[in-house]
């Protein structure tokens, strides 16, 4: 028999099989595809800081969950996670160096606070992308805890101020966007979605006429330069 993965040559007593509810499951592997293969998830479960890990070939959860390559086009995509035992009560992308950060690690402090108070039952997933400096922070809780769950997830998101473009860049408005618009505005000195996000709102109903007059207002004086 065959290692699935390298090819190798793998006699009877070397031989692993990849774990339930993966790729390579029931699937011939050597010691080290086995045992090396990278972790495409990590799930921590409650205050437990123990990592179990989600590979191509081993499932540490035993099926609690499972991960699923969705790819976006033949170059970029991401795991995505999924349960039969929990349900999932939010996701954020977990972007490094990103002012995002902050308020996530504020939402996850004050979310497991509370939910070690009502004595939920919950487990976090972290999910790999084919980007090295984004990933997934999936929060899950037990099937019975599902309601209660949102409701505090909503609650703390109020009290961290979560959903305010402030602690975003990129995520609304790309880099490109950002970029046109502190031209176009030059006054707004605009960096951030919230700078824009707060531009959109003093404007409002006549952010599509006062941009089309700023593009040809910027147009006519690159003309000149
Ligand atoms: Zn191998």
């Amino acid at each position: 028999m065959k290692c699935s993965i390298c090819g190798k040559k793998l006699k009877r007593e070397e031989i692993y099989y990849g774990d339930v509810c993966t790729y390579y499951e029931g699937k011939p592997l050597c010691e080290s595809c086995y045992f090396e293969n990278e972790p495409v998830a990590i799930v921590y479960y409650g205050k437990d800081e123990t990592p179990y890990i989600i590979s191509e070939v081993r499932n540490e959860t035993a099926g609690d969950f499972t991960v699923r390559w969705k790819s976006i086009d033949p170059w970029r995509g991401y795991y995505e996670s999924k349960s039969e035992k929990y349900v999932l009560v939010n996701t954020a992308e977990l972007l490094a160096y990103h002012q995002s950060e902050e308020i996530l690690k504020k939402f996850d402090e004050r979310i497991r606070e509370l939910f070690d108070e009502y004595g939920i039952d919950y487990a976090r997933v972290l999910t790999r992308s084919s980007n090295v400096f984004c990933q997934n922070y999936d929060l899950y809780v037990r099937e019975n805890w599902a309601l209660l769950g949102k409701i505090l997830v909503e609650k703390v998101k109020t009290e961290v101020d979560y959903s305010n473009p402030k602690w975003y860049r990129n995520i609304i408005f790309d880099e490109n966007a950002l970029i046109k618009l502190a031209e176009f505005f030059p006054e707004k000195k605009i960096k951030t979605d919230y700078d824009a996000f707060e531009l959109m709102k003093e404007l409002g109903e006549n952010v599509v006429d006062e941009l089309k007059r700023r593009m040809k207002e910027y147009k006519r004086n690159s003309a000149r330069r």
